[in-house]
């Protein structure tokens, strides 16, 4: 399997980073040695100083596409989970200014923490659902996918021009603003609406 993941798709997190509003998604992929599951801790590697957290919402793909054209994404998807992107904020800077790919900085170990699957179905529209963040049982990134700069639909139908979607690929769908440091005993708890999706601790 593969996990894509989408850059910049909500403005407010645009903003915050001082980036431009993207005219296509932009994308960037991490192995499947990124992952991070069963709320096992997140080992802070030492390659890096800054490392953030990014809350994202995740698409997992149940049946083999290419070229798929956004009203027929929605039959590739019926389970969604909520994930984090873990940036080493400092070293994807450094990359970005010298104008290398992104891979260090994003797609290292455990760099793809995800908590189990839901339906879809228990929502009412894919463009419509709450997540947050708490750190230390304080809120600090709060989204709606409504306010995605491309919703799911389209981001399968981009995505899939490029690769073939196949069975258990992930797609993360970028992250509200609020994106911040984590440092070690930090506790980490996701939620879609007032669901807990995964609670983990930093080491
Ligand atoms: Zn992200």
């Amino acid at each position: 399997m593969k996990i894509l993941c989408i850059g910049r798709n909500y403005v407010k997190h645009i903003e915050e980073l001082n980036n431009q509003v993207p005219s296509q998604p932009v994308i960037f992929s991490k192995p499947d040695s990124a992952l991070l599951l069963k709320n096992k801790p997140f080992f802070i590697p030492d390659f890096a100083n800054d490392f953030h957290h990014e809350v994202e919402l995740v698409i997992k793909i149940n049946r083999i596409g290419k070229n798929i054209a956004p009203q027929f994404a929605h039959r590739y998807y019926d389970e969604i989970a909520l994930g984090i992107d873990f940036t080493a904020r400092d070293l994807q800077a450094e990359l970005k200014s010298k104008g290398l790919p992104w891979e260090k900085a994003k797609a290292f170990d455990g760099s793809a923490m995800l908590s189990p699957f839901v339906s879809k179905s228990k929502f009412a529209g894919i463009q419509n659902i709450n997540f947050r963040l708490d750190k230390n049982n304080t809120t600090v990134q709060k989204g709606n996918t409504g306010h995605m700069i491309f919703p799911v639909d389209e981001i399968i139908s981009h995505v899939s021009q490029y690769f073939t979607l196949k069975i258990g690929d992930l797609i993360y769908t970028g992250t509200p603003e609020g994106v911040g440091p984590v440092a070690i005993n930090d506790r980490l708890k996701g939620y879609i609406e007032d669901e807990l999706m995964f609670d983990f601790l930093v080491k």
